[in-house]
């Protein structure tokens, strides 16, 4: 329908990206399932290029009811997103126009034509990603492949467009990382040398940028560190970063080491034990472990800089005199009730990040903490001191808690000696 639409006022309509590369890549034998879909249109009459994506969304958004349309950015590309809709289940479509101020002639002209959603795809990172189907007459179903996107497709290539690609774009380096591991890819040795020329070549401050931040790159930098770090593919694509030095680009001194890549490890089998449900970001909290390993002055900055949540910047910030504070107390300390305290002025997120850095004596206390004696149930509970003809209040809440640390310093164990506890 939207060929239709397209083919009516004259347009060539394409589909691009990321959905053509995963229909050649998909088994024939299977249906594919597109959730997000982009599209370019390019038109005929020079009259009918401004606007040509938004008013093409517009005209399907009538046909196929129920989707939001959002308008995008100074050329104008349109968003449609239909949730559930009967006929075409959850769909996010992009419309883009492309961009003809180049192209004096009419694109009926098919060397215009053709050079205009070129245009449109040399933009774009990796070869792969920049092949384009047409949807509408003469030649419906013609594959574009300017740049030999469907060889490099056959023999498992990441390869990048032009040379200064990972310079303009450093995140392009993260997308690089994330297609050559989710695919099982290779980064062609080309590309991998621009990426390790633009590292080289400081590509770091570019995102920091000149005076400490550049908003725009960093939160594409972590859209495509989320995308990454929640992936089932996050440990080989984390190493592969690691690999080319990728990981500079959240701070110049982060470095992959293996004592880090065994706390990185470390932290994930504490989160699959203690957070199954997945309430914490796990995402989040793997890029918390790799800032955490910067020195203490760096780590609030940089997690500032990359827009991660209010909790977790504030953890990062304050984790150094948290650490301290763990590290010096409990040397002191001999009593599970008071190790208890100290260890219930922290939440888990703070724990596991102090575990998995500190020495292995305090790691075992802050281990056996969460796995056990903050799990100590005292012989009586507030419903049995109600049924001993204590009313609650202010006393109520001090016998809980007196009865608790009797409890976790071993001094009761059972009723009677819980009762005669309280009695004295
Ligand atoms: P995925 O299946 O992971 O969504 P995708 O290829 O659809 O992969 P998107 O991030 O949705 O990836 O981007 C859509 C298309 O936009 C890409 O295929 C690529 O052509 C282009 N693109 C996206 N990000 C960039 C970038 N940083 N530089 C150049 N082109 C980009």
């Amino acid at each position: 329908k939207a060929s239709r639409q397209a083919e009516k006022r004259g347009w060539h309509l394409y589909l691009v990206g990321g959905a053509v590369r995963d229909l050649l890549l998909a088994d024939r034998q299977k249906q594919v399932l597109l959730e997000d879909i982009d599209l370019v249109v390019d038109g005929f009459h020079k009259s009918a290029d401004v606007g040509a994506g938004v008013e093409l969304a517009k005209a399907l958004q009538t046909i196929y009811a129920g989707g939001r349309l959002e308008v995008h950015g100074q050329f104008q590309t349109a968003a449609l997103l239909w949730h559930k809709n009967p006929d075409l289940g959850s769909l996010w479509i992009d419309i883009a126009t492309a961009r003809t101020e180049f192209y004096p002639y009419p694109a009926a002209n098919p060397e215009v034509e053709a050079s205009s959603i070129r245009q449109d795809l040399y933009r774009r990172d990796f070869t792969i990603n920049a092949l384009a189907m047409r949807l509408t007459n003469p030649r419906v179903g013609e594959l574009l492949d300017f740049f030999g996107g469907l060889l490099d497709l056959q023999s498992q290539q990441i390869r990048v467009l032009h040379a200064n690609s990972f310079i303009e774009d450093p995140t392009r380096i993260y997308r690089a990382v994330r297609f050559a591991v989710r695919l099982g890819f290779e980064i062609e040795p080309q590309t991998e040398s621009y990426i390790r020329y633009a590292i080289a070549s400081g590509i770091y401050e570019q995102i920091q940028g000149k005076n400490g931040r550049a908003p725009a790159l960093e939160t594409r930098l972590k859209s495509e560190l989320k995308y990454i770090l929640q992936a089932p593919y996050w440990k080989p694509a984390l190493q592969l970063l690691a690999n080319l030095e990728a990981l500079r680009c959240i701070h110049p001194s982060l470095e992959l080491d293996e004592n880090l890549w065994w706390q990185v490890r470390l932290f994930d089998r504490c989160l699959q034990k203690f957070d199954p449900q997945k309430t914490l970001e796990h995402w989040q909290m793997r890029l918390e472990v790799l800032i955490a390993y910067l020195a203490p002055e760096f780590r609030g900055k940089v997690a500032n800089n990359l827009q991660l949540s209010a909790d977790s910047i504030e953890r990062l910030q304050n984790l150094d005199k948290a650490e301290t504070n763990i590290t010096k107390t409990l040397s002191a300390l001999e009593l599970k009730s008071e190790i208890v305290q100290l260890m219930r002025q922290y939440n888990l997120p703070t724990l596991i990040l102090i575990a998995v850095k500190t020495s292995r004596p305090i790691r075992q206390k802050i281990w056996r903490y969460l796995t056990e004696w903050n799990y100590i149930k005292t012989p009586l509970n507030g419903n049995d001191l109600k049924a001993l003809g204590y009313k609650p209040g202010k006393q109520f809440k001090e016998i809980l808690d007196t009865l608790l640390t009797a409890t976790l310093d071993g001094k009761i164990d059972n009723r009677e000696s819980a009762e005669a506890f309280i009695a004295e």
